[in-house]
């Protein structure tokens, strides 16, 4: 499988993060992307730059672009049980119609009222969007 990808560190060491990349244009059967980071906003800026994971390299080769659908607190243990389960939609709160892509599209504008540049916090289960917008590279 393509989509496995390594985390070497213990997650009780690091704030490892699983997460669920929803790809806005299915590719090929491929519509999710499941993995773990101990840096998911570095792991995402791999993503973006084609070097975090192959699947996500064609995806972005390809012209598509994805969404976080959502994030869990844990390592590779969860990441494993998680694809064990062999079903992103029943993961993703897009695919399970309990948010619309175009709300998570939406979301992504900056909210009024903050800082830009701040971090915010993410708690357990937080959604934290993205997409890949290859016009604007
Ligand atoms: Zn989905």
């Amino acid at each position: 499988m393509t989509t496995i990808t390594s985390c070497p560190i213990p997650a009780a060491r690091l704030r490892t993060r699983v997460y669920l990349l929803h790809f806005v244009e299915p590719y090929k059967h491929a519509r999710h992307y499941l993995g773990c980071a101990d840096d998911l906003s570095h792991r995402l800026a791999q993503h973006r730059d084609g070097t975090g994971a192959r699947l996500t390299k064609v995806v972005r080769d390809a012209g598509g672009s994805w969404v976080v659908a959502r994030t869990w607190r844990g390592g590779r243990r969860l990441e494993k049980r998680l694809k064990s389960r062999h079903s992103g939609v029943r993961l993703c709160p897009i695919c399970r119609g309990e948010v619309t892509l175009e709300q998570v599209l939406d979301s992504q504008s900056p909210p009024v009222g903050r800082v830009p540049g701040q971090r915010v916090p993410m708690g357990p289960g937080r959604p934290m969007y993205f997409r890949w917008d290859p016009k604007r590279h």
